[in-house]
């Protein structure tokens, strides 16, 4: 397993807070102020540290939450401002983070069907 997602993870919440500071906090460049650069390095731990690396589902398919309270809210508020506008400045890495977590959702959705059907396909 590669760590292309974890990369990925990291650079869609940096881009994201980013985008979140320097229009609520004036901000620029890559510039962060000192509470949205806490918040950053704290969502950095969180993939590093992640239960379910190396693979890792996108936070939002995640069913564990491990953010405490009040960083969840804050990185909620950030999500919130600068998850639409990712897909026009990085499409690309949108997209990515987009198929990832649909592809989870595959997995999760399709775990217990799997393992109920007897008669299927022999198991290779
Ligand atoms: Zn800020």
């Amino acid at each position: 397993m590669d760590d292309s997602r974890v990369i990925r993870e990291r650079k869609t919440v940096e881009e994201m807070i980013k985008l979140y500071c320097h229009k609520h906090h004036g901000t620029s460049g890559r510039e962060l102020c000192q509470s949205c650069n806490d918040l950053l390095f704290y969502a950095y731990k969180k993939i590093e540290t992640c239960r379910f690396l190396p693979d890792k589902p996108t936070c939002r398919n995640c069913t564990v939450h491990c953010y405490a309270k009040s960083k969840k809210e804050a990185i909620r508020d950030v999500m919130r401002f600068s998850g639409p506008k990712m897909m026009f400045r990085f499409p690309g890495l949108t997209t990515l983070h987009f198929i990832d977590g649909w592809k989870d959702k595959k997995r999760i959705e399709k775990f217990p069907v799997e393992k109920n059907h007897g008669n299927s396909k022999p198991a290779l």
